[in-house]
């Protein structure tokens, strides 16, 4: 592997704004050979032009021309340091259970912190029963809450039926039954633009409804703080949220979850949806949802533009009836 590179990242995921060391460079200041570039530089796990369909839970979404999952914090480092030197746009994303991508795709680096970046470990608390656990951020959310099920951990039920990754529910502050993962963390760890690992203690951290201010910095890893307690207890409740989950949200069809934030001084976004006679409605092969109408639903045969036109139907139709425009919670890339 080749080791880590010292380099500027640009700030915020997007286009690179670096300049160039001896590459031949095009109108938008990237070399089209850089995918060969990017071969020769980082010797990680690539999939070439793989279908964010693939990689998103509304499976809609053109192809990313790369995908490449590091497998360490070595690994992510050196693959956006060669990224930040080649100039070439990169977005990291954990289950993609937030996401629409348009059709036409993207045309960069999609970085995948998957299962290879998912180890949990734990140190004793300052506290009798207090257990600090610290988690990378590919983990998924439901390996989490069944690891804490098996130890006797409670803290993190909640999240339990949420499809996500750590990283991806740290970025999202991602809540439910009126917790939110927040409520649980101690500090999180991020790599920076500049190339170093920095932690910051939650009280550090920018968090509000659904999102976390991250400032263009990749989540490597979160340290929750849990506490000790009955085993079939935690188990209980987990399942109890997950049977209350299938019978509120729609099953069998991809989605993405509440796919509108909640409106701050009106009634939830769902119910807006619902009053404004929307449930049920269909832009192609997008639709909302006949169970909760704040679930937007792949029936089979929509493309992210369905899924667009819909949610602009959605917005102004709720607009013009309630005098609010809603927010998507999904990140549309
Ligand atoms: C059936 C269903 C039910 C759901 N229920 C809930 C719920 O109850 N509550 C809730 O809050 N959400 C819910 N969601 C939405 C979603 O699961 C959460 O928002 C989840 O936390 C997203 O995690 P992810 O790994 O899939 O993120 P992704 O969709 O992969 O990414 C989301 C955003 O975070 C960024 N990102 C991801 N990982 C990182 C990282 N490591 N560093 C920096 N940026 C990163 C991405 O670029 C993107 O902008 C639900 C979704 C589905 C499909």
């Amino acid at each position: 592997m080749l080791p880590a590179r010292v380099c500027s990242l640009q700030e915020r995921p997007g286009c690179g704004t670096m300049k160039f060391q001896g590459l031949r460079v095009m109108g938008n200041g990237v070399d089209k050979e850089w995918p060969a570039q990017l071969r020769d530089l980082w010797s990680g796990e690539i999939e070439w032009n793989s279908p964010m369909a693939r990689w998103c839970t509304l499976q809609v979404g053109g192809p990313a021309r790369a995908i490449a999952a590091p497998a360490s914090r070595e690994e992510l480092q050196s693959l956006l340091g060669v990224l930040a030197q080649l100039g070439v746009c990169w977005r990291v994303i954990g289950r993609g259970s937030n996401l629409l991508v348009s059709d036409a795709g993207y045309e960069g680096v999609i970085v995948l912190l998957g299962r290879k970046f998912s180890a949990i470990e734990t140190r004793p608390g300052r506290k009798a029963g207090e257990v600090m656990v610290r988690v990378e951020a590919g983990c998924s959310l439901m390996k989490l809450v069944n690891w804490c099920i098996d130890q006797g951990l409670q803290g993190l039920e909640f999240a339990a039926g949420i499809p996500g990754s750590v990283g991806g529910a740290v970025v999202m502050n991602a809540g439910a039954w009126g917790k939110e993962i927040s409520d649980a963390l101690l500090a999180v760890t991020f790599l920076r633009g500049s190339g170093e690992f920095v932690e910051r203690a939650k009280d550090g951290l920018a968090f509000s409804y659904r999102h976390l201010k991250t400032e263009g910095m990749v989540v490597v890893a979160a340290e929750f703080l849990l506490q000790a307690g009955d085993r079939q207890a935690i188990d209980r409740r987990c399942g109890q949220m997950m049977r209350e989950r299938k019978e509120k949200q729609p099953q069998g069809l991809a989605n993405a979850g509440s796919f509108f934030k909640n409106p701050s001084g009106f009634p939830a976004a769902g119910k807006l949806i619902q009053d404004a006679g929307l449930k049920g409605i269909r832009v192609g092969g997008a639709q909302v949802s006949e169970v909760h109408a704040n679930f937007l639903v792949n029936t089979g045969s929509a493309t992210a533009q369905d899924f667009l036109d819909l949610m602009r139907l959605v917005q102004e139709t709720v607009a013009e009836r309630f005098g609010v425009r809603l927010e998507p919670e999904v990140h549309i890339l």
